[in-house]
């Protein structure tokens, strides 16, 4: 069988054995509840639905320019003006088939065999595979709940050699939560400017970041040292536009030039449609934003409240995104030994699916979505407690 080299190291999915025990439960009537999707429960907005039918409509259905189209790429630059006071050039934008594509693309165009990325864990867990296909090393660096899973330049030193080269940032975290103060961001920024490493800052979830708590971007620093400083963002959690697949990488425009001489290799320009979708919701009102974040703020604090009764468990109060990270390994060493045997345990018993703390870099602690109604959040929650009252 033909199958490249460059795959040896590609792992399938951590997510997969408990997905497909949850299929077969779902087979036989057992009423799973997920708390293990990492997208909005909301409806994408009607304003951007129906843009997208007016595309439809007007045939807006042939090829664009590879990059987006150029309306498109304006907008995502005015959103850091709007959002950050930094107006960003549409040379400096690429748009792609999802924030996915966007770091997919970044790292084929940055890392050359055998660099070094430092990665802070828990990660959202494409970053690794994502490097190690461009032929980069993953550096993993690990931050656990007593520092609220955030890593300091002292920890990032540590790890560094002469081959690194990347640095990837990730506020709010997938799968933590966790919102970098503005003072402990512009340590990392700046720690990586004066060493020469490249920032790749992924803020997919800037705009779900829950009051007091504020957002701090890296388009400052991408503006002061643009061969420097990447920024990806785009549509899916923001507004509620997972399956349109619309991300936007900000970068120097010699960088996005070679990044779409790729992409004109590959995909080409993403969906026209989805293109006249995101620009709506760009350019059009922001409500259900506000909307949305309000209520993961509220379903944060439900959570929290919970865990937070739970003896064996610990969880740094999460700042952002729909996601609560919990620390249960005081659950470990009888019947279940790891965050993979304690998902599938808590499918069996409780009918919950949640997703191992393994597939983030971190098997002390498993990961809650809650992108879910109030009420199927407790009921999992409380489900979830009694089962692990039983390990712990
Ligand atoms: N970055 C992080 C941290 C994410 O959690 C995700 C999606 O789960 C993405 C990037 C990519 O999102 P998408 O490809 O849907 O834009």
């Amino acid at each position: 069988m033909q199958i490249s080299d460059r795959l040896s190291s590609i792992k399938p999915s951590l997510t997969l054995s408990v997905n497909s025990r949850a299929l077969e439960l779902k087979a036989q009537g057992v009423a799973v509840i997920s708390l293990a999707v990492g997208e909005p429960d909301f409806p994408t907005p009607a304003h951007v639905c129906e843009a997208a039918k007016a595309a439809i409509d007007d045939n807006f259905c042939r090829y664009t320019a590879v990059p987006g189209i150029p309306e498109l790429r304006k907008a995502a630059g005015a959103y850091f003006d709007r959002a950050y006071g930094v107006p960003v050039p549409q040379e400096s934008i690429v748009i792609g088939a999802g924030g996915k594509h966007c770091l997919y693309n970044f790292f084929q165009a940055t890392i050359n065999p055998g660099d070094e990325v430092l990665i802070p864990a828990p990660y959202w867990l494409s970053y690794p595979d994502m490097v190690m296909l461009a032929g980069g090393v993953p550096v993993i660096v690990h931050a656990g709940p007593e520092q609220s899973f955030k890593v300091t330049p002292d920890m990032l030193e540590t790890a560094v050699t002469d081959k690194t080269r990347l640095l990837i940032l990730n506020t709010p975290s997938n799968p933590t939560g966790a919102v970098y103060t503005e003072a402990e961001f512009t340590a990392l920024m700046d720690w990586a400017i004066q060493r020469g490493i490249f920032v790749l800052s992924d803020e997919i979830y800037d705009q779900l970041v829950f009051a007091p708590a504020r957002m701090t971007s890296a388009i400052g620093w991408f503006a002061r040292y643009p061969e420097q400083v990447a920024v990806l963002n785009g549509m899916s959690k923001s507004y509620a536009m997972t399956g349109w697949r619309v991300g936007f990488l900000a970068a120097h425009p010699q960088l996005i030039k070679k990044i779409s001489a790729m992409q004109g290799h590959s995909t080409s320009n993403i969906c026209s449609i989805a293109q006249k979708a995101a620009l709506a919701a760009l350019t059009g009102p922001t409500e259900c934003i506000d909307h949305m974040r309000d209520a993961f703020a509220r379903r944060r604090d439900l959570g929290m409240k919970i865990v937070e009764t739970w003896p064996w468990a610990v969880c740094p109060k999460p700042d952002g995104a729909f996601y609560l990270f919990v620390d249960v390994h005081k659950c470990y060493g009888g019947a279940v030994k790891n965050s993979t045997e304690l998902c599938t345990w808590l499918l069996d018993k409780a009918h919950v699916a949640l997703v191992p703390g393994a597939a983030f870099g971190d098997d002390n602690c498993i990961r809650f979505s809650y992108a879910v109604a109030d009420d199927v959040l407790v009921r999992a929650l409380e489900a979830t407690g009694a089962e692990m009252a039983r390990l712990a």
